[in-house]
């Protein structure tokens, strides 16, 4: 029974080792991707508050110029009324009082638009003020994931260069026929585990059901059994 078998054992943990190995690779790999990918969600939040208070403070701004408009036609207003006092002619009075009445009218407008638009501005405010609260607090939830994994993606960097030189080790601790055998066998089969413990007789690497031959080899030698359908080391535990 191999399984048992010490060099087979260590064959095994670097087995274990080399499969951690390309996990950890691959995590760190995609890691900037994927920090990129958390930027773009926190820049996409941050404009959005950003165009929130865009809004309100346009509002404002229209409001502010509004008043003024109407501050102005009103000290217009005043103006005619005075020179109304000291015109003499009929006409002049009443070319002044048609100035007062279309200035008037204007107010009037404005004054309407003025309402829509401080009623836009409760709305725009209450966004605005919502957006600044709550997204603010998401985006600080978001940025602390962010330095979360960039700093497990610093910490995996370290365990990838501890775990090369561990697998290096381990590596001259295999029995050489053994170590050869696997490194065949890892260029052969397209994707990992390359060992795998047959189970109800089928290779639980590929799933297949391996032939007699194959279970009483791994039964009984001393030697590495191959999975007669996918070509991985197979094993029986026990
Ligand atoms: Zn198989």
């Amino acid at each position: 029974m191999l399984f048992q078998d010490a060099d087979f054992q260590k064959l095994l943990l670097l087995h274990s080792r080399d499969r951690r190995f390309q996990k950890l690779r691959q995590d760190v790999k995609e890691l900037p991707e994927e920090l990129a990918r958390m930027e773009k969600k926190i820049a996409v939040e941050k404009e959005s508050v950003e165009l929130a208070l865009a809004e309100w403070k346009g509002l404002e701004s229209e409001n502010n110029s509004l008043e003024k408009e109407i501050l102005s036609m009103n000290e217009s207003i005043n103006r005619q009324r005075n020179k109304q006092l000291e015109v003499k002619k009929n006409e002049e009075y009443q070319a002044l009082e048609n100035e007062i009445s279309n200035l008037l009218a204007k107010i009037e407008d404005r004054e309407n638009e003025q309402i829509e638009i401080l009623l836009k501005i409760d709305g725009a405010r209450e966004t605005a003020e919502l957006a600044q609260g709550k997204i603010t607090e998401r985006v600080a939830e978001m940025e602390k994931q962010r330095d979360e994994r960039a700093e497990q993606g610093e910490e995996k960097k370290t365990e990838l260069l501890d775990l090369e030189k561990e697998i290096e080790q381990t590596r001259q601790e295999v029995e050489p026929s053994f170590l050869s055998s696997y490194d065949r066998v890892t260029t052969i089969v397209s994707r990992p585990p390359y060992m795998a413990p047959i189970s109800d007789q089928k290779c639980s690497g590929c799933h297949l059901r391996v032939s007699n031959d194959v279970v009483s080899s791994a039964l009984v030698e001393k030697k590495i059994t191959q999975c007669d359908q996918c070509g991985r080391i197979v094993y029986i535990e026990r």
